[in-house]
């Protein structure tokens, strides 16, 4: 079994000497378990906060542990009467080639819906987000404007289309020509601006003429600081994600201080600011899981992946995710 371990916690953005690779045996399972030869394993944005023992929302992976993550796996031996040799299913079970797994933790996917990977992707947690955060704290109304930043990114691409979907306009924020390109001609976005280009600000002005209604916040920063002033009176903000602080330490993010600020358009505006962690909306799961697939199919909700081959290149791969590299949701392919 190989495994990819932590070795010690980053300061600032993670390096290679943060992860350790190691080889175990794999083990028996018992009664009620399966072992699983994993296919794909997801790197997601909050793995960061799991590296360090910062106070958060969840507990910070141990020094030495197996990374966490959720994967794409094959059943190749069962002890639980629900799966069989050959199934494919979801799990959380890290940087790891193969897993032990209690078979009332999983569940089973359908690979004729859509690819196996879609699971960690479009149809799973981050589609998810996008559908819940959106709908239930965004709220967009047919013809208002709706922002998304990281949006050829797993949950922002599905951000901008759901949004369209109910019939609002989506302006999209990505880094650089070719994720822009992507975002208009592929996604379907009513306009797209690049955060990286020097008038980011005006342009993103300019793109939003009747100013913003809904701002899906996935990045923070100085996204964060070009969107507030476009903000409407009534707007919705589901803070979803922050992933361009993720890296800092936040007690020493330069000054000045615009929290007064922001607290004066939060009440001047009457604007709702609400995070969220996806996992407290799954009663909407299941709604979710009817009505997505039908969007695929009807080429309503389209997707990208970035896909990694070899599980000694996750370290490397999640590095480059703080900063941009990956294109589509981005997956490490484990195994055939
Ligand atoms: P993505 O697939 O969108 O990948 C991350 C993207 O973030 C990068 O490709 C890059 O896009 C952008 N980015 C990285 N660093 C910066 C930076 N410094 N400034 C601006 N943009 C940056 O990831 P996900 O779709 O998986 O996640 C998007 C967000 O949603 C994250 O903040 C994540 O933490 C959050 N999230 C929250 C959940 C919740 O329950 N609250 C659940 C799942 C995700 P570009 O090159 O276009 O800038």
């Amino acid at each position: 079994n190989h495994q990819i371990r932590l070795a010690s916690r980053p300061t600032g953005a993670p390096t290679p000497d943060n992860f350790r690779i190691e080889t175990a045996a794999v083990g028996e399972p018992e009664s009620g378990e399966v072992l699983l030869q994993i296919l794909y394993l997801s790197l997601d944005p909050y793995m960061r906060g799991r590296m360090s023992d910062a106070k958060s929302y969840a507990k910070p992976v141990e020094i030495g542990a197996v990374m966490e993550g959720g994967t794409v796996g094959r059943v190749i031996q069962s002890k639980h009467d629900k799966f069989k040799e050959g199934d494919i299913v979801l799990s959380h079970s890290g940087w790891q080639s193969h897993a032990i797994a209690k078979g009332d933790t999983l569940r089973k996917i359908d690979p004729s819906i859509a690819p196996v990977s879609t699971a960690l992707g479009v149809l799973g947690m981050p589609g998810f987000t996008a559908y819940a955060g959106l709908l239930t704290i965004g709220k967009p109304k047919a013809g208002e404007t709706v922002v998304v930043a990281a949006a050829s990114g797993a949950v922002g691409s599905a951000v901008g289309q759901i949004a369209r979907i109910k019939g609002a306009r989506a302006v999209g924020i990505a880094g650089g020509a070719d994720k822009c390109a992507f975002v208009k001609d592929e996604l379907g976005f009513d306009a797209v601006v690049d955060h990286r280009a020097p008038d980011f600000a005006e342009a993103l002005a300019k793109a939003c003429p009747d100013g913003i209604d809904v701002y899906f916040e996935n990045v923070g920063g100085e996204v964060f600081k070009a969107v507030f002033p476009l903000l409407n009176s009534f707007a919705r903000i589901p803070v979803c994600g922050l992933i361009a602080q993720y890296n800092q330490k936040l007690e020493e993010a330069p000054g000045p201080d615009r929290l007064p600020m922001a607290m004066r358009d939060i009440l001047t505006k009457s604007l709702t600011v609400r995070g969220f962690i996806q996992h407290e909306f799954v009663d909407q799961f299941p709604q979710f899981q009817k009505e997505a697939p039908g969007w695929i199919k009807d080429g309503k909700l389209r997707y990208r992946e970035d896909v990694v081959d070899g599980l000694e290149n996750a370290p490397e791969a999640f590095i480059g995710l703080l900063r941009g590299k990956n294109f589509g949701k981005l997956l490490v392919r484990v195994s055939e």
